[in-house]
């Protein structure tokens, strides 16, 4: 990646992430695996993309005004970039998410500014952030509220920018994009751009073994943050997916590890979950074969979690 421009703020320096090949992970006898680095985005995750694009809708639209604040139900990423996109535009951030987190990423919201509250849930407990988000809003009408599980501006800003990178930097012929649901916009919005631009790949979703919801597997505490939420967000639409791949925990914690150790690529754990599915998908397709997936967030993230933990 190399900007060749000025960027007005730390928000315009988003999206255009690089596409990694990757090689020691990958079987000879696989399908080639790329991978989409977005850790490299301002806040260092993919959900840099949407928070930005999402206020300015709402701003559009007038649903966001000057005085308003921006309060927001989130396992992590999806709040940090939005404390700082609300940090950099000019409106108060707060950001409910349920006790357990990692540690690093309650101080990096307040290093931007946020306030943080806790619901009394477990981690993977969503819908309890949901509910002190609503009653929050039904309590003061100066409170926009993204709702990045609901809304298309979710799906669209990727639509809008993971799509046509991807589609830059590896061309049409790609068999198979690989991605873990979270809310879903990624999936939807590269599912999206595929289809307006007619490229047949493969759309892959993944979601934890432990909390299977897509497959109507089990729906269990598991350990790869920023997926498998317990609930299948509104914005998926199930049309749109060809597969769906459940990986454990323990295996995403493993091949995260072997991404930072053998690529030097220092991942989070949905990363490696999104590489083990991807693996699969590159067995089954073989040598000559495309596969594109993505990197969501850095390791350095997860310092205080299994990852780091020394066995
Ligand atoms: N991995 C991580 C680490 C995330 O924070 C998220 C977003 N919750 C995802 C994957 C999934 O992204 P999406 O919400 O677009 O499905």
């Amino acid at each position: 990646m190399v900007q060749t421009r000025i960027a007005d703020s730390i928000l315009d320096a988003r999206c255009d992430t690089p596409m990694v090949r990757l090689h020691k992970v990958v079987p000879k006898d696989s399908a080639e695996i790329l991978a989409k680095i977005e850790f490299f985005g301002p806040s260092g995750s993919v959900k840099d993309r949407i928070a930005a694009f999402m206020i300015e809708r709402a701003e559009e639209r007038g649903d966001l005004r000057p005085g308003y604040r921006i309060v927001e139900a989130t396992t992590g990423n999806t709040g940090i970039a939005f404390a700082l996109a609300g940090l950099v535009k000019g409106y108060p951030v707060t950001i409910v998410m349920p006790q357990g987190m990692s540690e690093e990423r309650k101080k990096i919201l307040r290093a931007y500014g946020a306030e943080v509250l806790f619901t009394s849930g477990s981690e993977t407990d969503v819908d309890k952030c949901l509910e002190m988000v609503n009653r929050i809003r039904a309590s003061d009408d100066k409170v926009w509220v993204p709702g990045q599980f609901t809304s298309t501006d979710n799906v669209l800003a990727h639509e809008m920018t993971t799509g046509p990178e991807i589609v830059r930097q590896a061309g049409k012929n790609i068999d198979a994009f690989v991605a873990g649901v979270g809310s879903g916009g990624t999936l939807m919005g590269v599912a999206r751009h595929f289809m307006k631009e007619g490229i047949g790949a493969r759309i892959v979703a993944v979601e934890p073994e432990e909390c299977a919801i897509l497959s109507g597997g089990r729906n269990d505490r598991h350990r790869i943050e920023g997926i498998g939420d317990g609930f299948i967000p509104e914005i998926v639409d199930s049309d749109l997916i060809d597969d769906i791949e459940t990986v454990r925990d323990s295996d995403a914690i493993a091949m995260a590890r072997r991404l930072a150790g053998e690529e030097g690529v220092l991942c989070g754990i949905s990363s490696g979950a999104n590489v083990v599915a991807a693996l699969r998908s590159g067995r089954r397709l073989g040598k000559g074969g495309r596969i594109v997936t993505l990197i969501p967030d850095t390791g350095m993230r997860y310092f205080s979690t299994d990852l780091f933990k020394e066995e």
